[in-house]
């Protein structure tokens, strides 16, 4: 907006008073937005994106199928999107079909608008916190009670203490995030299911979050196995991580067909584009040379987890394309440092630890050398104040 269209009250305002002056929710009065800092660096390892560019011959069958919509784009395209529902149940497997998927642009807006038919004022969504940093926000913008659940010390989260959670706060939404952001690790089976079992008398709605489930070292251990027989899980997963495609904007969700029939009531109308369902579609039937640079990120985290070790560094054993590390660390100092060599990391927020995406090999090499430029220069100045503190040197 220019200086011209602003109204005589609010001239002179700072923009944070004019924002105030328009007629906002109350529940959304002071809020921050969603804010990765979107730096420009040389190596980008803070939003766990898949830094390995789409392979070319995929690129060709994206635009293939893209040009082939084109001359469609006057019309609607499919408010169903059943191709891509069909080719989507064929990629999870597990027994799955159409009516059990549900897409949306990007994972996001699948778990918005879960939250928009399960959540709502004077209802309640539990996750367990330290996880996706969007969950907060989306409960704020749905106006749903955010409670922030909590873990053991080390992150890990056990059956007992989610179940007797869930009992104690009756949410009408669990948020379980797995592999979890930003920790990296995934969740046992058993934690799922203590979890459905104690929302079974509140009616609860379980969200297991496998935005990353495709990186984990143990991917058959999907929460699509648990879905048979339990009418209150979804399973939601991304195409934005391990197929490359971030910036196409697609998620989706596998459950029982009455809870996509629930989205259906919120969701707008024609959402999922025709140029989005045809980049899925092609996407998912070149799914073969997609993924298969799934398996050199795999490696990459493994040798940052090693190369942390063996730095006498504390990372976090993970299941996802990122790594959480902490072990005696100035986290921000760290994170700035590696920033002024173009490495640009995540701060979660979570004093003495720092998370960062696993990329192609030269930059994960990058990150690794700066780090330990950092540990040897921090050794170095520690010797030379000792030197100046021992009197013998005075
Ligand atoms: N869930 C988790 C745990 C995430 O980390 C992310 C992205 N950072 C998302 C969901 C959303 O991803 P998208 O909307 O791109 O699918």
């Amino acid at each position: 907006m220019t200086s011209q269209s602003a109204t005589p009250s609010t001239e002179g305002a700072s923009r944070a008073e004019r924002l105030a002056s328009l007629p906002l929710r109350h529940d959304l009065r002071g809020k921050s937005p969603y804010g990765a800092p979107q730096i420009d660096v040389p190596i980008a390892l803070n939003t766990n994106e898949n830094t390995h560019p789409v392979p070319q011959d995929v690129q060709d069958a994206i635009v293939a199928e893209v040009s082939r919509v084109v001359g469609t784009l006057n019309r609607y395209p499919d408010r169903e999107f059943t191709q891509l529902r069909r080719e989507l149940a064929e990629y999870l497997g597990h027994g799955l079909d159409q009516d059990n998927i549900w897409a949306a642009n990007g994972s996001n807006e699948i778990l918005q608008q879960l939250m928009q038919a399960f959540g709502g004022p004077g209802r309640r969504v539990l996750a367990f916190v330290p996880s996706y940093s969007m969950y907060p926000l989306l409960s704020a913008g749905t106006n749903t009670e955010f409670i922030p659940g909590v873990r053991a010390e080390d992150f890990t989260l056990s059956a007992e203490s989610a179940a007797a959670q869930v009992r104690e706060h009756r949410p009408s939404i669990v948020l379980l995030c797995s592999p979890n952001n930003p920790t990296g690790t995934a969740l046992e089976d058993d934690v799922v299911d203590a979890v459905y079992r104690a929302g079974e008398e509140s009616n609860t709605v379980v969200v297991v979050d496998e935005a990353y489930a495709e990186f984990s070292r143990f991917p058959e251990r999907t929460a699509l196995r648990l879905l048979e027989g339990r009418p209150r899980l979804v399973v939601s997963r991304t195409m934005s991580k391990a197929f490359a495609l971030a910036g196409a904007r697609i998620g989706y969700f596998a459950a029982a067909p009455e809870i996509a029939d629930a989205v259906r009531l919120v969701r707008l109308p024609y959402h999922l584009s025709a140029v989005t369902q045809a980049t899925a579609l092609a996407a998912l039937r070149h799914r073969t040379t997609l993924l298969a640079d799934v398996a050199d990120i795999r490696m990459q985290r493994d040798r940052i987890v090693d190369d942390l070790k063996r730095m006498e560094l504390d990372p976090a054993e993970s299941d996802s394309n990122f790594v959480f590390f902490g072990g005696g660390i100035d986290a921000p100092t760290l994170w700035q440092d590696l920033l002024d060599r173009g490495v640009l990391i995540r701060d979660v927020g979570i004093p003495g630890h720092l998370r960062v995406t696993a990329g192609t090999e030269e930059e994960t090499t990058a990150f690794l050398d700066g780090v330990r430029a950092h540990l040897e220069d921090r050794s170095a100045a520690a010797r030379d104040s000792e030197t100046e503190q021992d009197p013998a040197n005075r």
